[in-house]
C-alpha cells in the first residue's frame, strides 16, 4: 500500500511517527482507531466499525464496559499499583471469584498469556521430581511469545530464527491419543494444551480428546495444564472452555479476557500443585495490581449480573445460523466451527484479502492461519448487531473471488 493511499485513510501524522519510530514487528492497517463502545469502534476519520474481534479477543465485554471503566476510575484515584510485597484486598477477592468459578484452586497473578504459561511451564518442573522435566505440547496450538512458551508452540513458523528453543518441548498432533501416549516417558512432566485452538484456527478437540488427556496424565503421573488465555473467562458459554468437555486440570492458564479489556494474566493451580511454588521461585511485578484486580472482579460480576455465559450460547447459535450455510453454498468455503462466541470459518483459500474487504464495509474481523477467518465477538453483542456484522461478512465471502 503506498504511503499517499495509506494517507487517505489514517492521520498522516500518526502514519508518520509510526514510520518513525515504532518498531514494525506488527502488520498494521493504516486505520487509527480512537474510540470504543461496546461492539462499535471509530478511527481518526470518524468512521465507525462493527468489531467482531474485539480488541484481539480481551474485549470479552466490548469496548469500555461501565462496570470495569468504573472500577478502574474508582481505583487509579485511590491505589494505582503496591508490589506483592504486601496483601491487597482485592488481589484476593478476585482469586477467590476465579477458584470459585473453576477446580477450587489458588491463582497466581501476571499481566498476560505468555507470563502465565511461563508460570505453568515452571511449576511444572517445580512440582515434578528432578528427573522429570518435558511438557507435551500440541502441533497447531499457540502459547506465546517469550522463551518457554514459543518454545512450547508446535509451529515452525514461531521458531524461524530464534533458535535454539527451550529444551524439553514434545510435540504431538492435536487430537491424537495415541501419539500422546507413545511420546510418554520417564522424563515426561506434564501435558499442556489449548481446550480449544485459538490462534490455530478454532479447532474443537475431538470427542474424548480432553478426558484422554486427563487418564494419560493420572496414569503417568503427569499434570494436565490447560492454556484457556482465549478460550477462558465465559468466551464459550461456560466459565472455562474445559467445562464444556466435564475435564478438569491442574493447571490453567487466562489473560486475554480476563480483565475486561485492561491488561492482565493469571495461572490458577490446585492447592496440592501451587505448594510446588514456594517463596521466591517466581514472581511478577505489577501481577495482581489493585487496577487489574479491580478490572478482573467487574468483569466477572458483569458477566454474572447480565447472564452473559447464556448470551454467549445463545449468539454462537446465530452465528451458526447465519454462517454454517456457506459450506453448503460455496465451494471455497470448506468448513463452520463455533463453541460460545469463539467462531472459525475456514475457507479452502487463502482468505487474508477478506480482512480488507470487511473492512471496507464498516467490519472488523481476523484472519489466522491464512485460512480461517476467526471471530471472538463480544458477549454484550446484541442479536441485531450479530445479524449485521454477518450479513456484511456473508456479502463479502460472497463477493470474495478465490
Ligand atoms: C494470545 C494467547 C497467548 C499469549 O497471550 P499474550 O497475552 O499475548 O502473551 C497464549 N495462549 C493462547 C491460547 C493465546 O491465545
Amino acid at each position: 500500500m503506498s504511503t499517499a493511499a495509506a494517507a487517505t485513510k489514517m492521520s498522516p501524522e500518526t502514519a508518520a511517527l509510526f514510520e518513525q519510530y515504532v518498531i514494525p514487528n506488527y502488520k498494521r492497517f493504516p486505520l487509527s482507531l480512537v474510540r470504543g463502545e461496546g461492539s462499535w469502534v471509530w478511527d481518526d476519520q470518524g468512521r465507525k466499525y462493527l468489531d467482531f474481534f474485539p480488541g484481539w479477543g480481551c474485549n470479552l465485554l466490548g469496548h469500555c464496559p461501565p462496570a470495569v471503566v468504573r472500577a478502574v476510575q474508582e481505583q487509579v484515584a485511590e491505589l494505582i499499583h503496591v508490589p506483592n510485597t504486601w496483601h491487597m484486598e482485592a488481589q484476593g477477592r478476585w482469586a477467590k471469584l476465579l477458584s470459585e468459578r473453576s477446580f477450587g484452586g489458588q491463582a497466581f497473578f501476571c499481566n498476560s498469556g505468555t507470563e502465565a504459561n511461563e508460570a505453568a511451564i515452571k511449576l511444572a518442573r517445580l512440582h515434578a521430581p528432578k528427573e522429570r522435566y518435558k511438557i507435551i505440547t500440541f502441533e497447531g496450538g499457540f502459547h506465546g511469545r517469550t522463551y518457554a512458551a514459543v518454545s512450547a508452540t508446535a509451529q515452525p513458523k514461531y521458531h524461524e530464527g530464534i533458535e535454539p528453543l527451550v529444551p524439553g518441548f514434545v510435540y504431538a498432533p492435536f487430537g491424537d491419543l495415541d501419539a500422546v501416549r507413545a511420546k510418554v516417558d520417564r522424563e515426561t512432566a506434564a501435558i499442556m494444551v489449548e481446550p480449544i485452538q485459538g490462534e490455530g484456527g478454532i479447532r474443537i478437540p475431538p470427542a474424548g480428546f480432553l478426558e484422554g488427556l486427563r487418564k494419560i496424565a493420572d496414569e503417568n503421573g503427569l499434570l494436565l495444564i490447560f492454556d484457556e488465555v482465549q478460550a477462558g473467562c465465559g468466551r464459550t458459554g461456560k466459565w472455562f472452555a474445559y467445562q464444556n468437555f466435564g475435564v478438569e486440570p491442574d493447571v490453567m492458564t487466562l489473560a486475554k479476557s480476563l480483565c475486561g479489556g485492561v491488561a492482565g494474566g493469571a495461572m490458577l493451580a490446585t492447592k496440592e500443585v501451587a505448594a510446588s511454588l514456594r517463596p521466591g521461585m517466581h514472581a511478577a511485578t505489577f501481577g495482581g495490581n489493585p487496577l487489574a484486580a479491580r478490572a478482573g472482579i467487574a468483569t466477572i460480576e458483569t458477566i454474572e449480573q447480565d447472564n452473559l455465559l447464556a448470551a454467549a450460547g445463545k449468539l454462537g447459535g446465530v452465528f451458526r445460523e447465519l454462517l454454517e450455510p456457506l459450506v453448503a453454498e460455496l465451494p471455497y468455503v470448506r468448513e463452520f466451527r463455533q463453541l460460545g462466541l469463539m467462531i472459525g470459518v475456514e475457507l479452502t483459500v487463502d482468505a487474508t484479502p477478506l480482512v480488507q474487504a470487511c473492512m471496507d464495509r464498516g467490519l472488523l474481523i481476523n484472519v489466522t492461519q491464512g485460512n480461517v477467518i476467526r471471530l471472538l465477538p463480544a458477549l454484550t453483542s446484541s442479536e441485531a448487531e450479530v445479524r449485521e456484522g454477518c450479513a456484511t461478512l456473508v456479502e463479502a465471502i460472497r463477493s470474495f473471488k478465490p
